[in-house]
């Protein structure tokens, strides 16, 4: 099976988040079943930068985007490790800048940019010398594919078969645009209507990829479930309930060599689920200077490692540090970037208690594992959260997660109890309530059951015993694009 992936960042080309694990690492497990997979991203100044093998691949294209037409320079590396073939699109005044999408705010001019890189993907794909069978779309900056290959390229030989398939990686980020912005999308007016790419009054392309895909995946069970309803949906769960019988729910795998305290290299001292108290203790030694302290406190590390942002429930963890921190019965340690009000809330939080709280602003690859595998928990008050990796390199790295109980963390973390302690399916502790106190009533729980060495060990042995690798992910992909293959595609008027 050929699979076109398209998506607007991937590891370890560009990454601002989750979405980019999951794009860097499907096309090698989905190779190694078998498919023929290509990836199409933007050649960012930061890909072009970081030193990776590039060419040319002498293959340039005009792109219609209204009334002007863009230069698309088609570029060519490889995945590292993998046999998956990457495009990347070259425009200088589209992707030549600092960061992928904006800073605190959007680039102005998003929607230019992600209409061309839609507009290029899919004249590079026509442009092949073999068809795809599938063409697998990730969020709202790719939703114009789909709508691209059933309007504008259903007569092309290579794209005539190809079915679509756009994978939601948050509700939350749907690009809305103002309505004159379909005047860049070369599509006729009549498809800007509340059924199909307008949503009230403006245009909304992850909504467009949902209606003109021919099958929908989310990245978790749960929270395919909860995006039919709202708020889960953020103002589609209609769209998306409407669409249930091709939308589908696939926990994301997380890559296994890079996530790996028997490899790391960002950790001093690797360690399995048999000797992870070493292992964490020299993590624990390696922070603290690397933090500039003489020396680890003996106090259980809670950690929190992501954006700074209120999906993330960060609110919740400034107000439990605010009420903890004093307790003397844990140390805190939070590494993440975000809004302004989010980073302030926190500095404020961590100035005024600076022996029990180490903050570090910033977006750092190689802490992010330090802090992996020196804490003992790490903290996952999402208000959502389509899948969550964090929890899951957390469980490899023997750190416990202490979630809320919503998304994708309801289908990996089970919460510890006697029974779950006995049948050996505890991970972690969830709490549901939409509150600080419920997350420092887990968080308690936990602290208590730290104490008790033995079931401590037990639990952090079952986390990291666990198999969260890409294989059994990749597996559900395939089936999913073969059921999607097999089936004759909507007509779309
Ligand atoms: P989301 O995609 O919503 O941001 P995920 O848990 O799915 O959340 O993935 C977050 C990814 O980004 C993880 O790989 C995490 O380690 C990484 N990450 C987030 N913030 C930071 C940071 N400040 N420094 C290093 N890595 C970070």
């Amino acid at each position: 099976m050929r699979v076109l992936q398209v998506a607007s960042e991937a590891t370890p080309f560009a990454k601002t988040g989750g979405l980019a694990d999951v794009v860097g690492c499907l096309p090698d497990a989905l190779s190694r079943l078998g498919c023929d997979v290509t990836l199409v991203i933007p050649a960012y100044r930061e890909v072009l930068s970081k030193g990776f093998e590039i060419e040319h691949t002498g293959l340039s294209f005009e792109v219609p985007l209204g009334t002007r037409r863009l230069q698309a320079q088609i570029l060519r590396g490889r995945l590292p490790g993998c046999s998956a073939m990457v495009f990347l699109i070259a425009n200088d005044e589209c992707f030549d800048r600092p960061t992928l999408y904006g800073g605190a705010e959007d680039y102005p001019d998003n929607a230019e940019r992600f209409i061309f890189f839609s507009r290029a993907a899919i004249e590079l794909a026509a442009r092949q010398d073999r068809p795809f069978d599938i063409i697998h779309c990730h969020d709202w900056q790719t939703g114009l594919v789909s709508a691209y290959q059933k309007l504008l390229y259903r007569s092309s030989p290579m794209l005539s078969q190809s079915r679509t398939v756009l994978t939601i990686h948050n509700m939350a980020y749907q690009g809305l645009f103002w309505h004159w912005d379909m005047l860049l999308t070369g599509l006729d007016w009549k498809y800007f209507n509340w059924q199909q790419m307008e949503f009230y009054g403006q245009l909304n392309l992850l909504k467009t990829g949902l209606v003109f895909s021919d099958a929908i995946s989310t990245v978790s069970p749960n929270y395919a479930r909860e995006i039919q309803k709202a708020p889960g949906g953020h103002g589609l769960e209609g769209v998306l309930a409407s669409r249930s019988d091709v939308l589908r729910g696939i926990v994301n795998g997380i890559d296994t060599t890079v996530w790996n305290p028997g490899s790391d290299p960002h950790i001093p001292r690797l360690y399995s689920a048999h000797d992870f108290d070493a292992g964490k203790y020299a993590a624990r030694v390696a922070l603290a200077a690397r933090l500039g302290h003489a020396a680890p406190d003996a106090r259980p590390l809670v950690a929190f490692v992501g954006r700074l942002v209120e999906q993330k429930g960060v609110e919740f963890i400034v107000e439990l540090m605010s009420r903890m921190a004093g307790s003397g019965r844990a140390h805190f340690i939070v590494l993440g970037t975000g809004s302004r009000s989010s980073e302030e809330a926190l500095q404020r939080v961590a100035a005024s208690f600076p022996g029990t709280i180490d903050l570090i602003i910033g977006f750092d690859e190689t802490l992010a594992h330090l802090v992996q595998a020196a804490a003992d928990m790490m903290l996952m008050p999402s208000l959502y959260e389509p899948c969550g990796l964090t929890q899951l390199y957390a469980l490899r790295y023997g750190t416990i997660p202490i979630v809320r109980a919503t998304g994708g963390l309801v289908d990996t973390i089970v919460d510890t109890t006697p029974e779950t302690l006995h049948n050996k399916t505890a991970n972690g502790f969830s709490f549901t309530a939409f509150d600080s106190l419920a997350l420092e009533h887990a968080l308690t729980r936990a602290l208590d059951a730290h104490r008790n060495r033995e079931l401590w060990s037990g639990l952090v042995q079952q986390a990291m015993g666990q198999d969260w690798s890409w294989d059994a992910s990749a597996r559900e992909y395939l089936q999913l694009f073969r059921e999607t293959q097999a089936r004759t595609p909507a007509t779309v008027r």
